[in-house]
C-alpha cells in the first residue's frame, strides 16, 4: 500500500527512528509499520479489530495466574518519550491495560505505538482473558458472586471446541 499519509497529507514517520511508515494489513485492519525497527502504529479506532478484543469468560483461578504470568513481561528499558506520528506531540508511556506488563506509547487523540513484539504480547494477553480480568477487578461486586458466575461460564466454555486449545496454551505459559 506504500507510504502512509495523515489526513493532512503529511507522511507519517516512525517515532523511534523517523523512517516513513508503511500501511500494512493486520487481521483486516490497516496499521502502519516501520520497516526498519518493526514497530507498529495503531490508530484508536482500529485497535479493537487488530487485537481481536471480544467478550470471553475465564475462571478466577485462570485470571489470577494470568496476572502473575504477565507482570514480569514488562521490559526494563530507558524511558524515552517519542512524538505521535500524526501530530508530533510527545506521547504518554502507559502500561497496556493494567496487567499486561507491556509499556506502549499513546497519543490520547490519535493512536498507540507498539515496539516490535509488543503488539503480539498484548494480543496474547487479550487472548488469555486480560481484558476480562481488568473488568473483573474494576467491578464492585463480591468475590463469591463473581466467582460463581465465572465457574458457570467456564463450564459452558468447556464445551466449546477452542477452549481445550486455549487452556493448553495457558497452562503451557504458566508452566503447569
Ligand atoms: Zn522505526
Ligand atoms: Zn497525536
Amino acid at each position: 500500500m506504500g507510504q502512509e499519509t495523515h489526513a493532512s497529507g503529511k507522511i507519517l514517520k516512525c517515532p523511534k527512528c523517523s523512517k516513513p511508515l508503511e500501511a500494512v494489513l493486520r487481521d483486516g485492519a490497516e496499521v502502519d509499520l516501520c520497516a526498519s525497527c518493526r514497530g507498529i502504529w495503531v490508530e484508536h479506532f482500529e485497535e479493537k479489530q487488530v487485537l481481536e478484543i471480544k467478550p470471553e469468560a475465564f475462571s478466577m483461578d485462570e485470571l489470577e495466574r494470568l496476572r502473575k504470568h504477565y507482570v514480569p513481561l514488562g521490559r526494563l528499558e530507558k524511558v524515552r518519550y517519542v512524538p505521535c506520528p500524526a501530530c508530533n506531540v510527545l506521547m504518554n508511556r502507559k502500561i497496556w491495560g493494567s496487567y499486561s506488563g507491556v509499556v506502549v506509547d499513546v497519543c490520547s487523540e490519535h493512536g498507540t505505538w507498539y515496539d516490535v513484539q509488543e503488539l503480539e504480547k498484548v494480543k496474547e494477553y487479550v487472548l488469555l482473558g486480560g481484558v476480562e480480568y481488568e473488568k473483573m477487578v474494576k467491578m464492585d461486586q463480591g468475590f463469591s458472586a463473581v466467582h460463581a458466575k465465572l465457574v458457570q461460564e467456564t463450564v459452558r466454555l468447556d464445551q466449546r471446541i477452542d477452549s481445550a486449545y486455549r487452556r493448553a496454551r495457558l497452562w503451557s505459559l504458566i508452566g503447569l
